[in-house]
């Protein structure tokens, strides 16, 4: 069949011709099927038994353009084959993280997906400023076992070169190379700022030194094949309750830098954290046990993925004959390598959290905690705050070692005047 962007009607029809959905959903005449996307990029549907309740599923469909700006902007719809397939390999490696696929058409660009019915974006809930309590023990265990698996470390050096060519995602490389690492950096006509933004905290962004800092992440992003990324890991693509953590949306995998998921995740706690002084304090409340807990969640996600990430390593390399240093078993070694390797993939961290920071204060793509304070004056408080931050992590990121820092850092910005 022809591509065909489904309607909710089409939709019920299509799936009246995958088995497979049928048996999930039971009586497809009793369907209540609605389109619910607010993502920029394509079509999300949600369809559940009317008669049967529990039974339903997510049905994503790209669309040949991008929805955020509309049919002037055309995109490949061979995005939807990478996520599919993000989903899938991620979701073997940690099926407690990632909404598991029922059916994916590579001809209408589709996946029918689990429905992650009490569920809301983690964006949401720390905005209202909840707190998960497992969070950081679930985001580490995805980054440890997604990125570790990807890579020249676990795979065959064969198999990973196959791997890479196989996640090629030209069109949606391009908006990141574009969106994260060139046009906040410049006066782009994509960017937009906020009118009581000081230009001065616009011009350190656009000094020749921080823009040097981001060519050289966005030479990376684009160089460093290291394992296949999310791509878009940002708290949007997070879907939480109290008990659960899922990833979603992996449509931006790739093969990239293993320190891009974990950068941009860092960098969007660190704007939930920033954000809290307005958010908390409209809703009358102390913003303090919050901006806690979320500082403790960038320490431990970073921690414990590099503790997980190690562990996951070493004891793939005592399991097997030989290792990426090859087969002497020389622990010493193999010791600094790891710890060299971690290091870097934490420096590359925090290069990408500054840009990410950037981008989310003066480009095209904002975030909700910031862009949503209606009060301009308000608002350019906390972007001036999450500038210097950038800047500090973008100029200064080779010479931090541990987060607790970083943490320190952060802390620093939250005081910083217009
Ligand atoms: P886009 O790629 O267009 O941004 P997303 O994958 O982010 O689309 O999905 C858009 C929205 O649809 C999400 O923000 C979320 O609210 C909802 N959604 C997506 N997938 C699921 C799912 N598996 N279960 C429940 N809600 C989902
Ligand atoms: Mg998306």
């Amino acid at each position: 069949m022809t591509y065909q962007a489904l309607t909710p009607e089409t939709l019920a029809d299509y799936l009246r011709g995958v088995p497979a959905l049928q048996t999930l959903l039971g009586d497809l005449d009793a369907l209540d099927i609605v389109e619910v996307g607010d993502g920029n990029l394509n079509l999300v549907y949600f369809v559940s038994s009317r008669s049967q309740p529990g039974r339903s599923l997510v049905i994503k469909q790209a669309l040949p353009y991008l929805r955020l700006v509309g049919e002037g902007w055309p995109l490949t719809r061979h995005r939807a084959d990478r996520e599919a397939n993000a989903l899938l390999q991620f979701g073997a490696l940690c099926p407690q993280h990632v909404p598991a696929v029922f059916h994916a058409d590579s001809a209408q660009s589709l996946i029918a997906m689990q429905h992650l019915r009490d569920h809301i974006i983690l964006r949401k809930g720390l905005m209202e400023g909840l707190t998960y309590p497992n969070l950081a023990e679930h985001l580490s265990t995805y980054l440890a076992q997604t990125l570790f698996h990807g890579s020249d470390l676990y795979l065959s050096a064969a198999a990973k070169k196959q791997a890479v060519a196989a996640a090629t995602n030209t069109e949606l490389c391009k908006i990141t190379e574009d969106l994260i690492f060139t046009d906040p950096f410049e006066d782009n006509p994509t960017n937009a700022y906020n009118p009581a933004l000081p230009r001065a905290a616009i011009a350190r962004v656009h000094q020749p030194e921080v823009r040097l800092a981001a060519a050289q992440m966005k030479w990376a992003f684009m160089n460093r094949a290291e394992t296949l990324l999310h791509g878009d890991l940002h708290t949007g693509s997070v879907m939480v309750n109290p008990t659960d953590t899922y990833v979603i949306d992996p449509e931006f995998a790739y093969y990239g830098p293993i320190g891009f998921d974990v950068g941009l995740l860092l960098a969007n706690l660190l704007t939930a954290y920033l954000s809290q002084d307005w958010h908390r304090v409209q809703a009358g409340q102390d913003p303090a046990p919050v901006q806690a807990w979320l500082l403790g969640q960038v320490a431990a996600v970073w921690d414990g993925f590099a503790d997980k990430f190690t562990a996951l390593w070493a004891a793939h390399d005592a399991a097997s004959a030989t290792s990426f240093m090859g087969s002497a078993r020389d622990e010493a070694s193999q010791r600094l390598f790891r710890e060299a390797f971690m290091q870097q993939v934490f420096h590359d961290a925090l290069g990408f959290a500054g840009c990410e920071l950037v981008r989310r204060t003066l480009g095209l793509a904002k975030v909700a905690e910031i862009a949503g304070i209606p009060d301009e004056a308000a608002r350019a408080l906390i972007e001036v705050r999450t500038l210097r931050l950038a800047e500090a992590l973008l100029l200064g990121r080779d010479d931090f070692q541990f987060i607790s820092e970083v943490i320190d850092l952060a802390q620093e910005c939250r005081t910083l005047t217009l």
